[in-house]
């Protein structure tokens, strides 16, 4: 087995070798592929098939790049100054230190946020982790990438992401995109039977596939090679891993609040020295300083981002929870933003559980009974006779159209723990279920009809061909001319028929008149307009085996068969995710490969059209303008028979008319358009590897709702980072405020010390915005219109409320500052201290902030109309975060680490008092703008202020 470890020196050169050759050195039996205990053994010996994770930026760097953001180097400025300030006065720069260490903190927090953040989405992605098939024990099976070992029989089609090094078998016009191994964009042909030289450069080695390549077209059959860091991309993945780092919307709004901030506190610097220095004279200049560096303290929120880290992480899990996977960050916080979703049909809209209903050929027109994939039912006559097994020697035409349903197919049915399960795809799984009712079999098929060649199946065809060699056929149909080949077309009825010139009609071939023709449509259509799928059926003798590539040439002058009519039923729980999104503003498009009157009856059926809408074809779309398509796109809401590069154009004319687009894709060809859309969405079920990789998130069950469900956890997450945002700044606007006003109305030294504001931020701040983040959804999160994500940090209403709540909050402290100045200085006492009203002006700050906690839970409707259970977490926060703010006053260690007073308890009662003031504004506001919506609006959406 040592010639297997080609990662070792040096490399074994597998492109040299033959077909058989390899075989050999890799000890492997082609039809049953390894055992079992094979692979165990094998997997022991190489590990797994996965790339080491190799460094990007170094943890330094990392950590580095968090002490950019202006509002720490603001911090940084101040602990320097107010250490120089105390090292002067001898003593211990208590402040300084501990600013410094809130900036170290913040600073760890932020790369932790960001190693954490890569390390979850890493752990995310591998939930999707692709899966390969493969042959193993003569059975054909999926198992995930990374246990594929070296000798594994894999199985390639379009789409797929190819897992290990791997010399090619068997291919059908195989073609890769191997971008990311050799930079070319060009998709390279390979082929199979060549053996090469040793010094053929990679790019030309034709005969093996390359690890993390993607197929683009065709299949193929190809012995495993190399995995994990014996691949050519392990040997190069050190050097191809960058680490993507792009700002997330949050972040850029982040920093967009931290330089109006910062601007701001150092305006209202400028202005309070100024001013200072003007009432109290010069020799206030020192206290004016240390007044300064408390007020730029007190505008840094510096509990943000802890918060924000937690409300991404929670939105993430519980995203992941509701089968929505996010694998772009920024997708998180822009789900909300969402008004238009396009969506495929078949298996998002629709359970992509296929059942055949009925049988048209051109002297039958037949019903099928059964349920499943299970290969057991009728074929019924109109007058409810039925079509047994043995009489098919009466039905020619059927009977060629059952064999095509079974050779031109590249599903397996497998009958598995009592059940009929499928591998591939399930409306060629639901056609062998059709066959089986009447005992036509791949296994015994086959034999007689050996497949020799294919042009397979492709979105923008719309149709597939299998080119058969015809040994000893029991077919009447096939055997009387006894050509020595048959070709067998499925796909589009449309399609399919127009490359038809003849009808088999029972035995006899016969040219297809322009009334059959018609009939045949007007057939499709009924069958197409109770929203079933339908499939078009030909064939053709051949005397010649098509050469590879001559798709075009082949499919022409084709015997037609007949129509198959499947029924692909909605998704139960769609129908009730549109209403939804009808009622959040968001608009959902069906885009479809289906036939337009599949679409539309299924889209109506869905609540996404109604009767008479307008439906626009992937062919009338090709002959619009790009500019007439813009003028279109806000009136279609069903498009049908597109090819995925329509898909692209939707998009792009979508969001030109600024719109934001979520789009779902599954395909290879839908990576552009998944790429262009906002949320590009890839299926994780039916998905391409291609697909995922293209995607900002994957829907776990491929179902529509779930991306219902995701938008609706998005917009709960923005809405909460924008609720705790107000209701911290609100806070340190107040703080700010009354530390400037305190020199400016003559009053001696500093209200607040450093230390005492990085409390307030940091533990009576922040304990209740961190319970602020889990609060649930309100009950308008669904009822009003999506909000853009290109707005400002500031807009609707957001700045007004800080400036407002700040200004409030400034006046109820400054009231307090006032009278507990001239209250305390009027009361002398040899027990209390007449700087006691600093803490009274401390204490009221900190108890306003919990009623504000209390209110801000919802914007519109009053605190007593909330159930406080919905949101526990904010009553706990607020009791113990009070607790904590009187222990500083009555335990005596903290009172002297914290410098403040003991207070009297009449005092503390005066404290409480004007600190409810604060709540009570907040919820006369509610009333206020429930009764100016109320008037503005009588019914309907209800907007935000
Ligand atoms: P959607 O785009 O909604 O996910 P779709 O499955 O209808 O759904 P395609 O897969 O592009 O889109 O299929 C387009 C058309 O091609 C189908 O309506 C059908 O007529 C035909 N078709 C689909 N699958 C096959 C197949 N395996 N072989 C031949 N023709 C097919």
């Amino acid at each position: 087995m040592s010639a297997i470890s080609s990662g070792q020196h040096p490399p074994v050169p597998w492109h040299t070798f033959d077909i058989d050759t390899t075989l050999e050195k890799l000890q492997v039996d082609p039809a049953t592929g390894l055992s079992s205990a094979e692979v165990l053994e094998r997997l022991e010996q190489y590990g797994p098939n996965e790339l080491q994770e190799t460094a990007g930026r170094s943890p330094w760097i990392i950590l580095l790049d968090q002490f950019k953001n202006i509002m720490l180097l603001m911090l940084i400025g101040v602990a320097f100054v107010s250490g120089f300030l105390a090292i002067q006065e001898k003593e211990f720069p208590k402040d300084a230190v501990a600013i410094m260490l809130i900036v170290i903190l913040n600073g760890v927090l932020g790369y932790l946020q960001e190693s954490r953040a890569e390390k979850a989405l890493a752990a995310l992605k591998s939930l999707a982790s692709p899966l390969v098939r493969v042959l193993r024990d003569g059975k054909l099976l999926e198992v995930a990438a990374k246990d594929v070992v070296p000798g594994d029989i894999m199985f390639l089609e379009a789409g797929v992401q190819v897992a290990a090094d791997a010399r090619l078998l068997e291919e059908s016009n195989l073609q890769i995109r191997e971008s990311a191994l050799t930079g070319e964009a060009h998709s390279v042909e390979k082929d199979a039977p060549l053996s090469l030289a040793e010094n053929t450069p990679l790019g030309d080695r034709l005969n093996i596939v390359f690890c993390g390549t993607e197929v683009v077209k065709g299949r193929a059959k190809a012995i495993v090679v190399g995995t994990g860091m014996h691949t050519e991309l392990g040997k190069i993945a050190a050097l191809i891993q960058g680490v993507e780092s792009e700002d997330t919307p949050l972040q850029r709004r982040m920093t967009q609040l931290g330089n109006v901030l910062v601007t701001g506190a150092l305006v209202v610097v400028a202005l309070v020295v100024l001013g200072g220095t003007l009432v109290q004279g010069m020799d206030a200049f020192s206290n004016l300083l240390e007044i300064s560096l408390s007020m730029a303290v007190a505008i840094v929120p510096e509990g943000l981002p802890a918060v924000i880290t937690v409300t991404l992480a929670l939105g993430t899990q519980r995203m992941v929870k509701r089968h929505a996977l996010i694998r772009k960050l920024p997708a998180v916080e822009t789900l909300g933003s969402v008004t238009t979703i396009c969506s495929d049909k078949t298996g998002t809209l629709t359970q992509n559980k296929m059942v055949v209903q009925g049988v048209e050929t051109a002297s039958h027109s037949l019903t099928v009974t059964g349920e499943g994939y299970q290969p057991t039912g009728d074929f019924l006559r109109a007058d409810g006779s039925k079509i047994g097994v043995g009489q098919l020697g009466d039905a020619p035409d059927l009977e060629t159209l059952l064999l095509s349903c079974v050779q031109c197919n590249d599903a397996v049915l497998q009958y598995e723990n009592n059940d009929w399960g499928i591998v591939g795809d399930p409306t060629e799984a639901a056609l062998l279920a059709l066959a089986g009712k009447l005992e036509f079999t791949s296994d015994r098929l086959s034999p007689q009809l050996p497949r020799i060649a294919e042009f397979p199946f492709s979105s923008e065809r719309k149709r597939m061909s299998v080119v058969c060699r015809v040994s000893n056929a029991e077919s009447k149909v096939l055997t009387q001319n006894s050509p020595p080949f048959v070709m067998f077309t499925k796909g589009s009825p449309e399609l399919t028929l127009g490359c038809c010139t003849q009808v088999l009609i029972g035995n006899q071939l016969q040219p297809l008149s322009e009334a059959q023709r018609q009939q045949i449509l007007a057939r499709n259509n009924d069958l197409a307009s109770r929203g079933l799928r339908v499939l078009g059926f030909a064939y053709k003798p051949l005397s010649v085996q098509p050469p590879e590539g001559s798709e075009e040439q082949a499919e022409r002058e084709l015997v037609w068969l007949g129509m198959v009519g499947m029924l692909d039923a909605p998704r139960p729980e769609v129908r009730e995710a549109v209403v939804k999104c009808r009622r959040a503003g968001i608009r959902v498009i069906m885009i479809t490969g289906d036939h337009q009157l599949t679409a539309s009856a299924i889209a109506q059926d869905l609540g996404i059209a109604q009767e008479g809408d307008r439906v626009l074809i992937g062919q009338q779309l090709e002959e619009m303008s790009q500019d007439e398509l813009e003028r279109e796109v806000d009136h279609v809401s069903v498009y049908a028979r597109v090819s995925p590069e329509h898909k692209l154009r939707i998009v792009q004319a979508l969001q030109k008319r600024g719109k934001f687009v979520a789009m779902t894709g599954d395909g290879v060809n839908d990576a552009p358009a998944l790429k262009q859309a906002d949320i590009g969405i890839a299926m994780g079920i039916t998905g391409t590897d291609v697909s995922k990789e293209a995607s900002d998130m994957v829907l776990l069950d491929d179902n529509f709702a779930t991306i219902v469900a995701a938008t609706e956890e998005g917009r709960v997450v923005y809405t909460n980072i924008r609720r705790f945002i107000k209701y911290i700044l609100g806070s340190n606007i107040g703080e700010l405020l009354t530390i400037a006003a305190a020199p400016l109305l003559g009053l001696p030294g500093v209200p607040l010390t450093p230390l005492q504001i990085l409390w307030m931020n940091l533990v009576t701040d922040g304990f209740p915005a961190l319970a602020l983040a889990v609060e649930p959804p309100e009950p308008d999160v669904m009822y009003r219109p999506p909000f853009s994500p290109r707005e400002n940090i500031f807009a609707r209403g957001l700045g007004l409320y800080m400036v407002r709540i700040g200004i409030v909050f400034a006046i109820i402290s400054i009231a307090l500052m006032m009278w507990a100045y001239s209250h305390t200085h009027a009361v002398k006492s040899d027990v209390l201290d007449a700087d006691r009203w600093k803490t009274m002006v401390f204490t009221t700050l900190c108890v306003a902030q919990m009623g504000h906690a209390i209110a801000i839970r919802s914007h519109s409707q009053l605190t007593i109309q909330l159930n406080p259970f919905s949101n526990p977490y904010v009553f706990g926060a607020v009791i113990i975060t009070t607790i904590l703010q009187f222990m500083l006053i009555y335990v005596a260690p903290l009172r002297a680490f914290f410098g403040t007073h003991w207070l009297p308890l009449n005092e503390l009662a005066i404290c409480l008092g004007f600190s409810s003031l604060l709540f009570v504004w907040l919820e006369l506001e509610k009333v206020f703008f429930q009764v100016f919506q109320s008037r503005k609006q009588p019914a309907g959406i209800q907007q935000k202020p």
